[in-house]
């Protein structure tokens, strides 16, 4: 573990930042880096008492603060209610990728020509 990764922990745990599902704060040791871009972290987070595992993403500062990226009320409804993530589904998504040639515009077709249009001026 690195010393960012041991104080972006320390920041969280004095952000307050708490679960989605009961409320109780993260502590520091239920806290992982997964993966940073810049100043954007990626951290998984288990819930001390409900055991729920989050997945935060904060936005950190120059001066050390912690600002959560959060999501919708409506996002957060669905992602409480999905089933988590089994194995079985990492080894779908593997057998996807062992055969994907990386077309993402015909893999999103319809969707991809909706965003278009909405983007595009009058
Ligand atoms: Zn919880």
């Amino acid at each position: 573990m690195s010393l960012a990764d041991l104080v972006i922990r320390g920041l969280v745990a004095d952000y307050n930042v708490a679960c989605g599902a009961c409320g109780t704060r993260f502590r520091r040791s239920g806290l992982r880096v997964v993966r940073r871009e810049e100043d954007v972290w990626q951290i998984s987070a288990r819930c001390p008492s409900c055991n729920l595992m989050s997945l935060l993403v904060l936005k950190v500062d120059a001066s050390g603060l912690v600002s959560e990226i959060e999501l919708s009320a409506d996002e957060q409804e669905k992602f409480i209610a999905a089933a988590a993530i089994g194995a079985d589904d990492v080894l779908a998504l593997s057998e996807f990728l062992a055969g994907f040639d990386g077309d993402f515009r015909a893999l999103f077709g319809a969707s991809a020509t909706t965003a278009d249009a909405e983007r595009r001026p009058e």
